[in-house]
């Protein structure tokens, strides 16, 4: 921000995300410059050898740093309360970039047993062939993560509210048991935004973000981000900068004219999926709804003391099983059938026969995946629209 008025803490939420990290060029532009370039130009080569070995600051090459993305980084960390934001091509190599930071082979993972489906692939998959093992424990229940650990346990991973049934973790509780055992605790907090949700402040020590939800929040572009102490951050920043899965700067332009609209734009998505979860609580072809704003959620007293607000992600059992929810959304004109999330558009999901089809069908039974659960991703439409929309199928 101009006259240093980003080292300031004072600012609320949606200010920062106006206004911090901005640095104008020359010309004294008002929005945000664009700078696409892949290299920089020294002034000799004096400046260029200082440069190298990191005796002066200042950008060398788009794989280390770029200006419009330091502007992301330092608007994000702002917003988290984050001394390092880290920007990344998408929220999965935010994930990778993390775990190769923070892991070596012989680690121990404590996870969440409700993480998004790449996450859980990449854990069992990826990270495993380097030595690292992952154990899945609930959500919820905190002595289960106690349980879990093992001397070489160095990391747990969660993310809050789950996807797709909203379970609610209780991140200064598990934070807790990660610093009595000298584990990080990393939270993923793409559902949430820090409009919502300020894990580090809750005793986290690594925020992620797929800067591709929300926070760009109009579906165009993939990025992500990993935040945390600069003690934290070093060893990621050293991972993204050799092996190079770096936020474009044209992606980081995109993304720094999605925060300016993030505060309203959550409001917004958090009102309509309240205002939907409860009018489809009082339909008789519902039998169940899953959301952390509801009364009825399980959680909703650790919800509301953790987050802002219930956020945009509501979902719904309906009576019938597959038929009948394949039905509904088959009937829908308006929603867009698709697993994507985070955009002005409503988005509609069959989690069990799309984003949950390859784990075994007692796996998903286990985890409360039913055949007549949907996934909706509450966009920014008229919430009467949308009930409209889904009460042809629902009939
Ligand atoms: C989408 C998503 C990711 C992955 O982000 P990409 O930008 O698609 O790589 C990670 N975590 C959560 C919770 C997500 O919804």
């Amino acid at each position: 921000m101009p006259n240093n008025a980003n080292q300031s803490n004072t600012y609320q939420p949606e200010t920062l995300a106006v206004h911090a990290g901005t640095v104008r060029s020359q010309f004294g532009e008002h929005s945000e410059a664009l700078f696409l370039t892949s290299s920089f130009v020294f002034e000799n080569a004096a400046q260029a050898a200082a440069r190298f070995i990191g005796e002066q600051p200042g950008n060398i090459y788009s794989r280390f740093t770029n200006p419009t993305v330091t502007m992301f980084e330092e608007r994000l960390a702002a917003m988290e309360g984050a001394e390092q934001c880290i920007a990344t091509a998408s929220g999965m190599s935010a994930i990778l970039a993390c775990v190769m930071g923070v892991l070596k082979a012989g680690d121990h993972v404590v996870a969440s047993r409700s993480l998004f489906g790449a996450t859980v692939n990449l854990f069992n998959n990826i990270i495993k062939k380097f030595g690292v093992e992952t154990t899945y424990v609930s959500a919820t229940d905190v002595a289960e993560w106690q349980a879990a650990v093992r001397p070489n346990t160095r990391l747990f991973f969660l993310e809050t509210p789950s996807n797709p049934l909203t379970e609610i973790s209780d991140i200064a509780a598990i934070a807790a048991v990660a610093k009595q055992c000298g584990a990080l605790l990393a939270v993923d907090n793409c559902f949430c935004t820090p409009i919502l949700q300020r894990p580090l402040g809750l005793g986290a020590d690594i925020v992620i973000h797929s800067a591709t939800k929300y926070i760009d929040g109009q579906g165009r572009v993939l990025g992500g981000a990993v935040l945390g102490s600069k003690k934290n951050m070093e060893s990621v920043y050293g991972f993204l900068r050799t092996a190079g899965p770096t936020m474009s700067p044209f992606n980081a332009w995109v993304f720094l004219k999605g925060m300016e609209t993030l505060k309203i734009r959550m409001d917004a998505h958090c009102a309509n999926a309240l205002e939907l979860a409860r009018w489809l609580e009082a339909q008789p072809n519902v039998a169940r709804v899953f959301y952390p704003g509801l009364p009825s959620h399980p959680q909703h007293k650790l919800a509301m003391k953790q987050q802002k607000a219930g956020g945009g992600i509501v979902s719904f059992e309906v009576k019938g099983g597959k038929a009948a929810a394949w039905r509904v959304i088959d009937n829908t004109k308006l929603l867009s059938i698709t697993a994507n999330l985070g955009d002005t558009k409503t988005t509609i999901t069959h989690p069990a026969s799309t984003t949950h089809a390859r784990i075994t069908p007692e796996a998903r039974a286990a985890a409360g995946i039913t055949d007549g659960l949907i996934r909706i991703a509450v966009g920014l439409e008229a919430v009467v629209d949308i009930q409209n929309d889904l009460a042809r199928g629902l009939a």
